[in-house]
């Protein structure tokens, strides 16, 4: 459809502060946190923000109507380019629609609409001494929206689990305009296995089945308590082990988190003052949290787990000092992409998950590859659910670093599925993981594609993604 048309059908449905088609405005919509789409750039025709479900309906469907692809947003952060529209068409950006609805402090419940931001959410549950326990690194930017499009987590998933345990029930615009809502039109059932779970469904689904409008969360009460382990082992193999004797001791730390040498180079080198020690193959951090008793209990006990192995252990419940041994951890994501004055940390192959039996075989593994590529890769990550980051550093604007970096994460890619995992952990598929759908999925891929087809006849939800 002609642009100029497009923007004056937008114009009967929004505000003019509601359409963007300048190109400086696009432009801004070409990119997500991807290393893809910082390889390629492509402008949508058109982005709207709408700020109610009936504006969402009525432009989905014109895109209905009118053949359009439509590519939902939240904030952009996703690293896989999942909110980039590559095939042009209408960007539904959602990150200004941010309203709290409701807290329902009685049932431990809060209704929000899908751009409001992680931080800002729980700053507000605080309040209630409720908290939403889904923490992914990038809480001050990204969406809620977001996170149930992309089921996301954090470094307390391995306690608290990933954004699909929290959500009750959704409204969502689906692909033709109608409007349906999942978890039972009135229900704030905690239970309920009351119908197909169409919720379950829609969660984590990247915006292939419909726009996501408004999110009932079950909240938690927050902690009273937490404490911190650090633990520095001279031995990979010993750091994985540790882990699942402290899980065999009945003990769950609500974060369990690796650096490998390639991150404490990494740490040292950009903050020489952390001092983690360089001789050291891995370092482990356990995060404790619950009542203070239990902490404490926990805590010691790690300390003696972790002692049979580890070359040096602490453990703080001051909360300077925790500040301090997590230290290392927070800037590793920073410190990783100045291991190279004259490069950069893409964001790709940058979330594999593996079973804890074979983490440690796959940080090898991912080592070797990078020497095979002359690449470096810094490696850390949720290791309590096998969840490992790799950053691998290299100068984008250089294009024979970038095939020999595209090469190295498919390799990182196929060795997931190899080890008995999966090609992403939290980050999702998006348009740069959907070529290993069939090996991951097999004869399942036929089902999930039979409910695209099903759910988006006219294939306009954002195409290109996910399967
Ligand atoms: C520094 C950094 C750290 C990160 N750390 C983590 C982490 O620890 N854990 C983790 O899981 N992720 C992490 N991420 C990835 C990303 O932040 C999350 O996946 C986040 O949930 C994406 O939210 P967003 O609002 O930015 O969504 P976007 O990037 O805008 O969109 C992501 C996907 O969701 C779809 N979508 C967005 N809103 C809707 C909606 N309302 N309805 C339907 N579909 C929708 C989009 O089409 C797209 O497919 C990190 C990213 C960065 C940059």
């Amino acid at each position: 459809m002609d642009k100029r048309v497009l923007k004056q059908e937008m114009l009967k449905i929004l505000q003019p502060e509601q359409v963007l088609a300048d190109d400086l405005d696009l432009m801004y919509y070409s990119y997500d946190s991807s290393f893809l789409t910082k390889l390629e750039r492509v402008y949508p025709d058109i982005v709207v923000l709408p700020r109610a479900t009936e504006q969402v309906q009525r432009i989905v469907r014109f895109a209905y109507e009118n053949n359009i692809p439509v590519t939902p947003r939240g904030a952009g952060t996703g690293e896989t380019g999942g909110a980039v529209a590559f095939n042009g068409g209408i960007v539904i950006d959602l990150s200004t629609w941010d309203e709290i609805v409701e807290v329902d402090v009685s049932n431990m419940q809060v209704v929000v609409r899908p751009g409001v931001i992680h931080a800002d959410l729980n700053n507000h549950l605080a309040k209630f001494n409720l908290f939403f326990p889904p923490d992914p690194g990038s809480s001050l930017m990204c969406t809620i929206g977001g996170m149930v499009a992309n089921n996301a987590s954090g470094l307390r998933a391995v306690k608290y689990g990933c954004t699909e345990q929290y959500v009750l029930g959704l409204e969502v615009v689906l692909p033709n305009g109608e409007v349906i809502t999942t978890g039972g039109i009135r229900s704030k059932a905690i239970k309920n296995v009351s119908g197909l779970n169409l919720t379950k469904l829609m969660v984590g689904s990247e915006g292939v089945l419909g726009i996501i409008t408004k999110i009932r969360l079950r909240c938690w009460p927050k902690p009273k308590a937490r404490g911190i382990a650090m633990a520095v082992f001279s031995k990979l193999d010993d750091a994985p082990a540790t882990v699942l004797e402290v899980y065999q001791a009945g003990i769950l730390p609500s974060g369990i988190e690796i650096l490998d040498k390639s991150a404490i180079k990494a740490v040292n080198q950009f903050k020489p003052e952390i001092g983690l020690p360089e001789d050291a193959e891995a370092i482990l951090l356990f995060e404790v949290d619950g009542n203070a008793p239990s902490v404490e209990w926990e805590g010691t006990n790690i300390v003696e787990i972790a002692k049979r192995r580890a070359t040096k252990v602490e453990w703080a419940t001051d909360p300077q000092r925790m500040a301090s041994l997590w230290e290392g951890r927070s800037v590793t994501a920073t410190a990783a992409a100045r291991v190279r004055p004259d490069g950069s940390r893409v964001f790709a192959g940058e979330d594999i998950s593996v079973p804890l039996s074979r983490v440690a075989e796959a940080l090898r593994a991912i080592r070797s590859l990078g020497e095979k590529y002359g690449i470096p890769v810094v490696n850390y990550g949720h290791i309590g659910d096998g969840n490992v980051h790799t950053a691998p550093v290299i100068d984008p604007e250089n294009p024979a670093e970038a095939e020999k970096a595209n090469q190295l994460v498919h390799e990182i890619h196929l060795l997931a599925i190899e080890l008995e995992g999966s090609t992403t952990g939290e980050h999702g598929v998006g348009a740069v993981r959907r070529q290993y759908a069939e090996l991951e999925h097999g004869e399942a891929l036929k089902v999930m594609r039979l409910i695209k087809n099903a759910v988006d006849p006219k294939g306009i939800m954002n195409p290109g993604k996910l399967i």
